[in-house]
Formats: structure tokens, C-alpha cells, sequence
């Protein structure tokens, strides 16, 4: 049985005192239905840590090297000094504008799993690739690279985020159909690579303009079984929306 998994992605939003804010108001609402966490900015992380009880935290990113000279980066021994149990690698933000690759996504899973941190793995397909049907083949070539060489004892803990680019913030979700269709897909790669167990764990997120209104026709899908949420996640009213509808 694999217990739900629903992740809000900040991005660059919210500075400390409004990341105390939100979890004072929306860490009591959580409940057992699921684990419900926030993707908070680095500088946040450590008070967010201090303050959560019940919401995970994750990092946004992490390098995959211990220490060196990486201006401007952050380890995951600095995540893990101050607590962070969660970090997002691999969001298509960070492949299109920061030179984020299927090679160090697997280099920062390795790291990441070394630690004791779960990864949440982000894939999907840009608009054009899916305009020429190439949904499927990039879905499985980004999980065949992120993953490579994972211990399928591993890849049970782990957390796949299919998230189709043409859908992030845009307000143009993927309909429940296709998003289940691309869930089923991403399992079916993870037991290819892993096997049956591997796949029968693993946790996979729908992301995409998920929001209150659409969060619970997702959440019934047999593959899906959780959401990343990015501009949803931004509010405490929303979020406590979603997580009160995914009881
Ligand atoms: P969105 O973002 O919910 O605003 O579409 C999702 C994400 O980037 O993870």
C-alpha cells in the first residue's frame, strides 16, 4: 500500500517569516490520509525545519559534490546538518535554466540516497515533444539516465514526479487520463529497470497546474499517488484545501 505523497514546489517564493507563517497555519491541518510537504528555498529551510511537525520538508536542489568550488551551490551534508529529510532534483526549471542534465539528476540521487534524503525525481515532456508524440520515449530515456544504477531496494523509497513542461504554470493540466496514462508509463519503465516490487512501491507524483478543484479526480488514479504543486502551494488557503480534500 503506498501512502500518498503531496509536495508543494515554492520555487523562488516566500522569505523566512512567510515560510513560519505558512506552516503555523497550515502544519496543524495535516492529517494521516497522506504526507503533505513544502519545497521551500534554501535560506528557509533550517526555520521551516524548526517549525514543521507534521508538513516534510524538502530542498529545491542540492550538488551532488560533498564540498569545493561551486559558488553559489549547496551539499547535501548542509542539508542534512540542518535536518532536510526531502529534496526536488531534476525540475524542468532547473533542466532548461540551470543546465540540470539525466546525468547529474542521477549523480544528485546517489548523494541524496547515500544521506538518508529522498529524492523526488522531476521528468516530463516539453509541448513540443509532446506535439510529436514523443511523450513516452522521453519519459522513459529521462528515467533510464536519472536513475541509472540506483539498488532497486532504493528506488522503493524514492519519490518520481511526472510533471509535462506545457502544464507548470500555465493553468493547462494534463486531463486524469492522460496523466495516468504517463504514471502507468513511469512504472512501467521503474519495474523494467528494478522489477515488480521496485515499481509496486515507488511513489509517483502528477505535476501540473494541480490545484484544489482538480487535486482529487488525480488522486483517484491506480498511478498516481500524490502531487507536486507549485503555484497551488503558495497560499495556506489552497494548500489547506488540497489537504483537506485528499482525506
Ligand atoms: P504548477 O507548478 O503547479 O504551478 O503548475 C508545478 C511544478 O513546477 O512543480
Amino acid at each position: 500500500m503506498r501512502k500518498p505523497i503531496i509536495v508543494g514546489n515554492w520555487k523562488m517564493n516566500k522569505t523566512i517569516a512567510e515560510t513560519v507563517d505558512f506552516i503555523k497555519a497550515v502544519d496543524p491541518v495535516c492529517h494521516d490520509g497522506a504526507t503533505y510537504g513544502i519545497g521551500a528555498p534554501f535560506l528557509a529551510l533550517a526555520e521551516a525545519v524548526k517549525n514543521a511537525s507534521n508538513l516534510i520538508v524538502a530542498a529545491e536542489n542540492c550538488h551532488f559534490e560533498d564540498s569545493g568550488a561551486f559558488t553559489g551551490e549547496v551539499s547535501v551534508p548542509m542539508l542534512e546538518e540542518i535536518g532536510v529529510k526531502y529534496c526536488i532534483i531534476g525540475h524542468s526549471e532547473r533542466r532548461q535554466m540551470f543546465g540540470d542534465s539525466d546525468e547529474s539528476v542521477n549523480k544528485k540521487a546517489k548523494r541524496l540516497i547515500a544521506a538518508g534524503i529522498t529524492p523526488i525525481v522531476c521528468i516530463g515532456e516539453s509541448e513540443a515533444q509532446y506535439d510529436a508524440g514523443e511523450t513516452e520515449s522521453v519519459i522513459r530515456s529521462q528515467l533510464s539516465g536519472s536513475l541509472a544504477d540506483l539498488c532497486p531496494n532504493c528506488v522503493k523509497n524514492i519519490v518520481i514526479a511526472y510533471e509535462p513542461i506545457w502544464a507548470i504554470g500555465t493553468g493547462k493540466s494534463a486531463t486524469k487520463e492522460d496523466a495516468q496514462k504517463c504514471c502507468h508509463i513511469v512504472r512501467d519503465q521503474v519495474e523494467q529497470m528494478f522489477g515488480k516490487e521496485a515499481a509496486d512501491c515507488v511513489r509517483i507524483q502528477y505535476g501540473g497546474s494541480v490545484k484544489p478543484e482538480n487535486i482529487v479526480e488525480y488522486m483517484a488514479c491506480e498511478d498516481i499517488d500524490g502531487a507536486l504543486i507549485g503555484g497551488a502551494s503558495l497560499k495556506a488557503d489552497s494548500f489547506t484545501d488540497i489537504i483537506n480534500k485528499t482525506k
